[in-house]
């Protein structure tokens, strides 16, 4: 692979182009007049001294002076000689190039920039290292180096436009009309522009029209996350194989041991609670007395009506069913929680809020909407509104797992993950001051299958809220464990659920899509499948405590022995 590189000196006509230099390590000014001083004494002393010495050593030959009997004049000489080689060679010599950045070319700084040390993952290590200067030579078609892409001359010059900024990099797409295309012309320019390779980050395979105005701006290629399975997962007398995708090794194989003791349990049962997405603005009023009007307003069942038929206009999966207005001074925060069918549902929910803010508008003229989201919500926070109130799905599941299951497939035993459950997830999690972190590793979970199915990953941390209960049943020889979930948040129709990678994963759970028979049984089944795989991480991890064994499977899972020098070559 060639990297091409931008030039080391912009060109001056193009004013925006001040960026696109290398920043070069440059010595301050100071700096460089103190180094030439002191180059030109220790050049002064070397000279002079040397011809001291050359002097002294004729006088002593004309006087047939033995050369060894030295004076102290010449001893001082012959130490100062010796100095000032050693620093004019220290200088001048090879340890030069690495003192004065300031002598380095573009292409060296460039290529010290990039060589850094590899990281854990071998496809990080191939080929990534900066060509020498010689070496760049090749146009930008080179840059690819997975998959060659021939950018025609017209190509090429859009990509000079791109890094001479004289094309916007966000225009491309509605430019060129081929999101491919603009995505292979970004990358090349983003190369140039900042001088790093691209190699290991794939451009193929992708198919860039599927995000388009919905998913990602300005792609350069595509982030390749594993997915493995867990499973299956009986629940609710149902098997699921449940995609995780993750980069942390013993996760699936740690969730797939719960989802055998649950299965070798008779499986897990759930129940939701609750389906509602929500939203709250901020609007503020001149007096609190005005901000309490509008509070008893929204409260007064008599106008629930028409506002909810103002609000459900934003879709006809959208339906009000709550608002939860909360003041503070003269500020009113309006908690509205809606059921949005199978999407998970921020933007419906928005759209219908913003509906009603309208409506709200003509009684309340005095009404000054600060922001369609106070925080209220609470979205991507951890937050006690949503751990209380929940948001999306609330859901619980449970299961009880027997005494030989506890022992054989989880290797310890009931008493041991009651009294860890009692002293970690309830005790220790309090005293953390946890906010729904009554848990082992929900988060594990719900990330990993976030990310499977096309979920917003930020939303996990809320729908990753979860308390974790374990107690002993049946005379103490059975296992009851569950997971209360508050705050699920997943849908199964818009965002990144329509891309083909999510789709599929979302397919192999039979929850694809909008649900045909009934809006919104999709997503509530993927919440349930949600809550069912992170009861049986929980119960795979806690036992792994409760054994002693988690140090053992993670340096069996997650630490490999391949050498990855071998990888590499
Ligand atoms: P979100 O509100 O989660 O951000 P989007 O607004 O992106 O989701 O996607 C929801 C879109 O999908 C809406 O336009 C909606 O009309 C459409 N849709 C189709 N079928 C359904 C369904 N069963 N449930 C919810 N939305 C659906």
């Amino acid at each position: 692979m060639e990297i091409r590189r931008r030039q080391s000196s912009p060109t001056p006509a193009v004013p925006s182009g001040e960026h696109l230099k290398p920043q070069k390590l440059t010595t301050t000014d100071s700096q460089t007049f103190s180094i030439c001083v002191a180059n030109a004494v220790f050049f002064g002393l070397f000279f002079s001294v040397a011809y001291f010495l050359l002097h002294r050593w004729r006088e002593k030959i004309r006087t047939s002076t033995p050369l060894h009997v030295v004076t102290a004049s010449e001893t001082a000489a012959i130490v100062s000689l010796v100095a000032s080689a050693v620093y004019l060679l220290g200088f001048f010599g090879i340890g030069s190039r690495t003192s004065f950045p300031d002598d380095l070319s573009d292409e060296e700084i460039l290529a010290k920039e990039d060589s850094r040390k590899p990281g854990p993952c071998p496809a990080a290590l191939v080929d990534t290292e900066v060509k020498p200067a010689s070496a760049i030579v090749a146009p930008p078609a080179k840059i690819y180096g997975v998959a060659p892409v021939n950018l025609s001359e017209e190509d090429e010059e859009m990509v000079k436009s791109v890094v001479s900024g004289s094309i916007p990099s966000y225009s491309l797409e509605s430019r060129l009309a081929d999101c491919r295309k603009a995505a292979v012309i970004r990358r090349s320019a983003v190369q140039m522009i900042t001088g790093k390779s691209l190699e290991g980050l794939p451009l193929e395979g992708f198919d860039y029209d599927s995000i388009l105005g919905q998913c990602c701006e300005m792609p350069i290629g595509f982030v390749q996350i594993p997915v493995g399975v867990a499973g299956p997962l009986l629940l609710d007398g149902v098997e699921y194989t449940v995609p995780m995708a993750t980069t942390e090794g013993c996760l699936v194989a740690s969730t797939n041991r719960g989802c055998k003791a649950i299965h070798a349990s008779g499986g897990a049962s759930s129940v939701l609670l609750r389906d509602g997405m929500t939203r709250a603005p901020v609007v503020r009023f001149s007096s609190a007395k005005r901000a309490a009007q509008l509070k008893f307003f929204l409260e007064d069942p008599l106008n629930f009506d028409s506002l909810a038929v103002t609000f459900n206009k934003s879709s006809r999966f959208a339906r009000l069913q709550s608002i939860q207005p909360t003041i503070a001074g003269k500020n009113l925060y309006i908690r509205f929680r809606c059921s949005t069918g199978d999407a998970m549902g921020m933007n419906m929910v928005s759209k219908g809020v913003q509906n009603v803010l309208d409506f709200l508008q003509s009684d309340f003229p005095d009404m000054d909407v600060i922001g369609i989201s106070g925080n209220f919500c609470s979205d991507k926070k951890a937050s006690a509104v949503n751990w209380i109130e929940g948001r999306g799905k609330s859901v619980v599941c449970e299961a009880v797992i027997k005494e030989e299951v506890v022992k054989k497939v989880l290797k310890t035993n009931v008493e041991a993950l009651v009294e860890l459950n009692m002293l970690k997830n309830l005790t220790g999690s309090a005293i953390a001051g946890a906010l729904g972190g009554f848990n082992a590793h929900a988060s594990n979970i719900v990330s990993a299958i976030y990310i499977a199915t096309g979920q917003d990953p930020a939303q996990n941390v809320e729908s990753s809220h979860c308390i974790t209960m374990m107690e002993a049943i049946n005379d103490g020889k059975d296992l009851h464990i569950s997971v209360t979930m508050p705050s699920i948040e997943v849908g199964t129709v818009g965002g990144g659920t329509q891309l083909a990678s999510q789709s599929a994963c979302l397919n192999l759970l039979g929850v694809k899509g909008a649900s045909k028979d009934s809006p919104g049984a999709n997503s509530r089944l993927l919440a349930t499948i949600v809550a069912g795989s992170v009861l049986a991480g929980e119960l795979s991890l806690m036992s792994a405590i409760a054994a002693g064994q988690l140090v053992k499977s993670h340096m069996k899972y997650n630490r490999s022995s391949k050498d990855i020098t071998k990888v590499v070559s």
